[in-house]
């Protein structure tokens, strides 16, 4: 159950009912809200009268709940909003990984060009291989840091263990935890302690319940600002890499207040399919996507096969802009 409490509550008294009834809380900027275990379906006496509205909830899909709050969150970075009611589809693009100085300026050069805000690199890869490359580390973030002051460009690169979190924290603009990374719980906590927002991709192996509930761990930890990417899930088909779940993508949509951003480079793995792919997903409607784009993609050190070049990026980029008018909303 959700439980808004009164404004103006001693911090004190908000913490011992909390603890009465095994609770978390935390304050939104009106409320102190308390979020009682799934079990408490009705309004425990003890706050009868301290309340300004309750919510019981019938899975353990809570805050993200449309049921909860049925308003759409807007997320803002910099100078890009996403979700709400902004009909805006943001392009966040850029290489898998940062590999070097020049790579990534001809990246931010070639987003800018476009009037692209948000550049997407990894520097802790979370690889399969131990002996595939595996980022670099802070001094990657150093790059990032240093691409964000000389091209007036915003962040966002992923955490891939609890050994760096906060390090990624202090240097992202949006913090990305990745596919593989969000079943780690001191990832997410650590999140939800953070003030920036989070993309959480969906594991590839992960129920859209486990998927939503991920993002309650960061949520209920205090950080309103989630927002959630399919990037494919495993099937029995091995054609492509991963099975891109636009369903999926339907029914984070339809049950939840979160925007949710398509990742069409990761579901194909290839390429050649990721221009149609990303036009479908701003056809459908999707609040944002995160393509990945290489100056020079066959000596990418990581996910070579299905990084775009930059001349096949911006022609895609054009059409996707028609295509976003066309649906009543606007690439930005
Ligand atoms: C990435 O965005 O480069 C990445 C590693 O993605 P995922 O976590 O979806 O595999
Ligand atoms: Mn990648």
């Amino acid at each position: 159950m959700i439980i808004h409490l009164k404004p103006n509550l001693p911090a004190t008294e908000v913490a011992t009912l909390a603890h009465s009834l095994e609770a978390m809380h935390y304050h939104n900027g009106t409320h102190a809200i308390l979020i009682t275990p799934s079990a408490v379906k009705e309004i425990p006496a003890l706050v009868a009268d301290l309340n300004d509205g309750y919510w019981a909830m019938d899975s353990d899909i809570q805050l993200a709940s449309i049921k909860y709050q049925a308003d759409l969150r807007t997320i803002k970075w910099g100078n890009v909003a996403i979700g709400g009611t902004t009909k805006n589809t943001v392009v966040i693009a850029g290489p898998c990984s940062v590999e070097s100085w020049e790579q990534i300026t001809q990246s931010a050069e070639m987003l800018k060009a476009l009037g692209i805000n948000t550049l997407r690199a990894g520097c802790y890869k979370p690889r399969t291989s131990p002996y595939s490359f595996q980022g670099l580390g802070l001094e990657g973030l150093k790059m990032l840091a240093k691409v964000r002051e000389q091209y007036g460009l915003q962040i966002i690169t992923e955490v891939k263990d609890s050994s760096h979190v906060q390090e990624v924290i202090d240097y992202a603009d949006i913090v990305q935890v990745g596919a593989k990374a969000m079943y780690d719980q001191s990832i997410l906590k650590a999140c939800g302690k953070a003030r920036k927002p989070v993309l959480l991709k969906r594991g590839f192996g992960t129920t859209l319940q486990e998927f939503v509930q991920a993002a309650e761990f960061i949520l209920s930890a205090g950080n309103e600002q989630v927002i959630l990417c399919e990037r494919g899930i495993r099937t029995f088909e091995t054609k492509t890499r991963f099975t891109f779940d636009l369903c999926g993508a339907a029914y984070l949509k339809y049950h939840t207040n979160l925007p949710v951003i398509l990742d069409p480079s990761h579901a194909m793995g290839y390429a050649y399919g990721v221009p149609d792919l990303a036009k479908a997903s701003v056809a459908f409607g999707c609040d944002g996507l995160l393509i990945e784009v290489h100056p020079n993609p066959k000596v990418a050190k990581s996910d070579a096969s299905q990084q775009l070049d930059h001349a096949t990026f911006t022609q895609l980029h054009g059409e996707m802009k028609l295509i976003a008018q066309a649906v009543g909303r606007q690439l930005v």
